[in-house]
This record gives C-alpha cells, sequence and structure tokens, in this order.
C-alpha cells in the first residue's frame, strides 16, 4: 500500500469541514512533505509525527511521504491535525490496516515521544463532523469529557500513539493505560448561596426578579456595599442549562481553550475594567477566537466598576446584546459566536466611590462628579430594565440571614415557569427579550395599574422607554406572585425598580 487516508476537522469559529488526510509513499529521495495550506505550527507537524513514530517503534521508511490535507481552500491550523497526519502515514506504509483508518476521523497533537495530547475545540469540531453525516472518532483521553456529551456517535479516546496503532490493526505493543474520566452533570455552584449576604434583603429581592424575567440590570452603591457579592450569586438562582446550552457553553469554551467540561451552572464571566473590546468581543488574526462575552454565552456577563470600561468596550456590547451573538469578519470568512448573556454592571455613584455613604466623605469635584454614571452610554442602558441603588448596610443590621439560593431559585423557576404559557405565543422565551412596540400592544396592564402607568407618563415622569421597562417589569413582578395581569402594586414595584432616582 502506498497511498492510504483518513479524516480530520478544520474549524473557522463554530464551523467546522470535514479533511481528507492523504499519505502517499514513493521512492524518491527520502522526504517528508505537507501539502494543502498548513500555516506554521502545522509545518512543524512532520518533525512531530516523524519522532512520534520512531519513538513509538513505528518507524518511517526512507523514502517519500507526501500527505495533502485537502480541501486546500480551508485554513488549517494548530496541532490537532498530528495524529491524522501520523496514521494515514502508517496506513500507506502498511503498519496499520488502511480499512481501518479510512472509517475514523481523528484528533490529537503527538508529543515527540508519541503520547497524545489534547487540543482545543475537540467539542465544536465533533459537533460540526457528526453534522457533516461523520460518526466515528479517535480523540485524545485528555479530551474525552467533551466528547462523551455528544450523543449519537462512536468514540475512542487514546493517550499514546501505540494505543491507536494497535486499534488499528498494528503488533505493535501499546503502551500506556487509557484512563476514562466522567463527567459530572451535577449543577455545582461552587458554593455560594445569597444567605452569606448580610442585610441587602431588598436587593437580593430584585435579584430574584432579574433572573426570572432574564433582565439586565445596574447596581450603583459604595465600595463594600455588596454588589460584587450579590452579582457573583446570580447563577445559583438561574436555571440550570439545558443539555444543548451546556453543551453550547462548552464549545464556546473548548475554542477557547479554556480547561473544559460541561457544567450545567450558567457561566459567570467577570472581566476586568482594563479589558480591551477585542478580548470582550473576541478577535484573532487569522482564525478568530471568541471573546469573553461568548464565555457567558447562556450565562451572566458582570462589569464591575463598569463606568472605568473604555468607551470601545462598552460599545463593542451593544451589537451583541440586540442579536445575541458576535461576528467576526476575517480574509478567509465571517465566525460567528453565540453571546447571549444577562448583563449585570455594578458601578460607584461617583469616582471616589462614597458620595452617598454618610460615614465617608465623597472628595470628587464637579464636573467630573455629577458626569461619573454618564460614562455609561445611553445605548447600554436603554437596555438595561432594573437599575438599584445599593446602600451600605450598618454593622448592626448585618446579623439576619437571608433565605438561601435554592429557596430563591425556586421562586424563580415557579415564575418563569407560569410566565412561559404567555410566552409560549411569542417568538421569545424571557420577559426582557419583548420588544416595547409588542409589549404596549400586548401586554399592556388594565384597570388602575394602566391609569397609573399612563398618569406617569403624561407628567414626564417617565419616558416612553421607561413606560416600556415598567410594562415588562410588571409583568415579571405578576409571574412571580403568579397572577395573570400586573396590579397597580406591581407597576409601582416596577417603576421604583428602573430606578427612576438615577435618571
Ligand atoms: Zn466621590
Amino acid at each position: 500500500m502506498a497511498l492510504a487516508k483518513t479524516k480530520a476537522v478544520a474549524l473557522f469559529g463554530l464551523n467546522g469541514t470535514l479533511i481528507d488526510v492523504e499519505a502517499d509513499i514513493s521512492s524518491n529521495l527520502p522526504n517528508f512533505i505537507l501539502v494543502g495550506l498548513p500555516d506554521a505550527s502545522l509545518s512543524e507537524a512532520t518533525s512531530r509525527v516523524r519522532a512520534a513514530c520512531t519513538n513509538s517503534g513505528l518507524s518511517l521508511p526512507g523514502r517519500r511521504i507526501t500527505v495533502n490535507l485537502s480541501p486546500a481552500s480551508v485554513p488549517k491550523r494548530g496541532s490537532s491535525f498530528d495524529l491524522a497526519i501520523a496514521i494515514s502515514v502508517l496506513a500507506a506504509t502498511g503498519a496499520i490496516n488502511p480499512g481501518n483508518a479510512a472509517n475514523w476521523l481523528h484528533i490529537g497533537e503527538l508529543a515527540l515521544d508519541g503520547s497524545i495530547r489534547g487540543v482545543h475545540g475537540v467539542l465544536p469540531s465533533l459537533l460540526a463532523a457528526k453534522e457533516l453525516g461523520w460518526a466515528r472518532f479517535v480523540v485524545p483521553t485528555e479530551n474525552l469529557p467533551e466528547a462523551e456529551v455528544i450523543e449519537g456517535i462512536e468514540v475512542q479516546s487514546f493517550d499514546h500513539l501505540t494505543q491507536v496503532a494497535s486499534f488499528h490493526g498494528s503488533d505493535v505493543q501499546p503502551r500506556k493505560e487509557s484512563n476514562l474520566r466522567v463527567i459530572s452533570r451535577q449543577a455545582d455552584t461552587k458554593g455560594l448561596c445569597y444567605s452569606d449576604v448580610l442585610g441587602q434583603s431588598e436587593v437580593i429581592d430584585s435579584m430574584v426578579v432579574a433572573a426570572t424575567g432574564g433582565h439586565h440590570m445596574l447596581m450603583v452603591g459604595s465600595p463594600g456595599s455588596g454588589k460584587t457579592m450579590i452579582a457573583e450569586r446570580l447563577p445559583s438562582i438561574l436555571p440550570s442549562l439545558t443539555t444543548e446550552q451546556a453543551i453550547e457553553t462548552a464549545a464556546v469554551e473548548s475554542l477557547s481553550g479554556l480547561p473544559s467540561g460541561i457544567t450545567f451552572v450558567p457561566p459567570f464571566r467577570a472581566p476586568h475594567h482594563n479589558s480591551s473590546a477585542s478580548s470582550l468581543i473576541g478577535g484573532g488574526l487569522a482564525v478568530p477566537r471568541p471573546g469573553l462575552i461568548s464565555l457567558a454565552h447562556n450565562g451572566v456577563l458582570f462589569l464591575d466598576e463598569a463606568p472605568e470600561f473604555q468607551q470601545p468596550a462598552l460599545e463593542a456590547l451593544r451589537q451583541p446584546l440586540e442579536s445575541g451573538e458576535v461576528v467576526i469578519s476575517r480574509a478567509a470568512g465571517v465566525a460567528r459566536f453565540p453571546a447571549r448573556f444577562q448583563l449585570v454592571m455594578a458601578a460607584n455613584p461617583c469616582p471616589c466611590g462614597f458620595a452617598w455613604d454618610p460615614n465617608r466623605q465623597c472628595k470628587c469635584v464637579e464636573p467630573a462628579k455629577s458626569r461619573y454614571l454618564n460614562r455609561l452610554s445611553g445605548p447600554l442602558l436603554d437596555r438595561i430594565d432594573i437599575s438599584l441603588r445599593v446602600n451600605t448596610v450598618p454593622k448592626a443590621m448585618q446579623k439576619k440571614r437571608g433565605p438561601s439560593s435554592s429557596e430563591l431559585r425556586e421562586k424563580v423557576l415557579a415564575g418563569r415557569a407560569f410566565g412561559a404559557a404567555r410566552l409560549a405565543k411569542t417568538p421569545w422565551r424571557l420577559n426582557a427579550q419583548v420588544p416595547g412596540a409588542y409589549l404596549r400592544r400586548n401586554w399592556r396592564p388594565t384597570g388602575a395599574a394602566s391609569d397609573r402607568l399612563d398618569k406617569a407618563l403624561e407628567r414626564g415622569l417617565l419616558s416612553m422607554r421607561g413606560y416600556d421597562r415598567c410594562i415588562r417589569l410588571a409583568h415579571t413582578l405578576a409571574d412571580l406572585d403568579q397572577v395573570e395581569t400586573p396590579t397597580v402594586e406591581h407597576v409601582a414595584r416596577a417603576m421604583y425598580l428602573r430606578g427612576g432616582e438615577l435618571g
């Protein structure tokens, strides 16, 4: 046998293409050539493959080896093709069964000693290949947890080239035992619970509202008032991810090279205020990588000290907040990454932070002081349904523990279940997603509740956007109380939550 092939996957964003990896051995001068648009890291594959084979007792012939990766037009990069290249070459030399090698898709990087190393993006690669009709995969043991979540495919995992060769019919002695890892489907919120937060029951109640309706929110308060503690506990009261959502989220994590596994807890991402726009939305020169906001997909994006973020970074959030995805254009194509997240922002009331603190002196001067919160641009604030003032709780009041996250989560689940019937007639899944025009036409409260809203609008206490926001929030409050139509109390509370005093 002088010609043999196997399969691999090339990823661009979350889209994949099946790649034929063909090896030919001819009697020309000894050489190892890789063709089909390989980038620099891929070109180094020839030396890794040669060393890995030799050190595994699978020596390559002293002849000319040509490996072609096709289609050539698809950009390919990284070391994840190593294993497929080695297997196609070994099949061409007859060291392994070529028919067997052709039936499997191989992913994995080779170390010089023949060990198989885990690579980025295994989950999205397998999902893409499955979509294209491929069902048999050989993956690094390290990446097995990612592969195991996909149903309807056959996966073999190995951690040494000799094991794969033996699997494909070579008589080489397999090295190392593969150790399978089990993935946990248990929701683990890292022990964070709202009962740890002392004396902020009103703010925590508002988090329940935010969680139920999926509302974006802003908390303004002095340092030490507990804003961060409150925000980072939001995932503990959100519904667990569905299997489909967990896989989507893990696919983005896998692509960004984070140690991934499947978790059913919604992700929580808190980028630092020095983060650049491209680290938030994603980027990369040839092949785009997802940014932090895509890693928050199906979970929470928390911007602490939000006014301190650079303007371009805040501006970059606008489009994903509208569309739920990030689109990155490069010469090689357009990559799309999902980015549907719940935004939580925290801000100090002024640059020094103590403008509202009765026990501290604010050192700020005008106009910097009054301009501070205005750094959060209008288009971003337009997306925020809940704006809250968070006061520092005096020591004496910090005794009482509130309800636990699991108790609050029950409320959220019940509220969402109640609202689901109404949302089922719409294209939206959460109250926060329902646009203003639709709210005014179909979800307008009746009777006294409606009068209250109309009067506030007439007197200029509410803008049109504020009016829409109140209808939206009043429905979430009614869902939590298991009431079909918002009452005047729901409207009053909604007007408070929308944060009139913060502008
Ligand atoms: Zn100040």
